[in-house]
């Protein structure tokens, strides 16, 4: 592509680099940048950097946040006997969109795969154990396993529920429901919610 313009080339170049945009549509963007008032690019561009700069995980389930705590942690109203264990803050998000679940989340940061050289210690599995020994959280009665039913999920439920079974909590998963293969944050809000509701043990 021939540029009139250095400075929209790299422009250009630069919105390319983010997922699912070409070239083509990177221009697109750039241009309808261009066309609209100044002022607009500026809140944009100031919004992303404040994004990037000033976005932090919760101290106890990892969740993007603003603060310390997640709204979610910080919500005296959700019930704390529940975790629900999942691989990241999208699948967060698509069972808060079901509305069916009112407990706490443990985000892992990424699930376990050998291929792609992910191991446990790369994951905040520590930091579950640790947020189940300490003392003001024995009000946990309950793990549900959220996670993609795919061989890295099985997987990783298969390392959890070794490394959480000496807290004797109820541990169970929600695998019913979801196609087998499927991406959790894809699974309809129906399927998903009331494959949360009727979630099986883990066997
Ligand atoms: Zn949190």
């Amino acid at each position: 592509m021939e540029f009139p313009s250095r400075l929209i080339e790299e422009a250009v170049n630069e919105v390319a680099k983010l997922p699912g945009i070409g070239k083509k549509t990177a221009l697109r963007l750039v241009l309808h940048l261009l066309k609209r008032d100044e002022e607009q690019t500026q809140t944009l561009a100031d919004t992303l950097v404040a994004m990037r700069t000033k976005v932090k995980y919760c101290q106890k389930c990892h969740n993007l946040s603003d603060n310390d705590l997640c709204t979610i942690c910080a919500n005296p109203r959700r019930d704390n006997s529940l975790i629900c264990v999942v691989e990241d803050t999208r699948d967060v998000l698509a069972i808060e969109n079901t509305a069916q679940y009112k407990g706490l989340y443990h985000v892992l940061g990424g699930i376990i795969s050998p291929v792609e050289g992910v191991g446990p210690s790369d994951l905040h599995i520590e930091s579950l154990v640790q947020r189940l020994g300490a003392v003001d959280n024995e009000q946990v009665k309950e793990i549900i396993l959220a996670l993609s039913p795919t061989m890295e999920g099985d997987t990783t439920a298969f390392y959890l529920q070794k490394k959480l079974r000496p807290f004797k909590l109820k541990i169970s998963t929600i695998a019913r429901g979801i196609p087998i293969g499927g991406d959790l944050e894809y699974a309809d809000e129906v399927t998903l919610g009331r494959s949360i509701l009727s979630r099986i043990a883990y066997e």
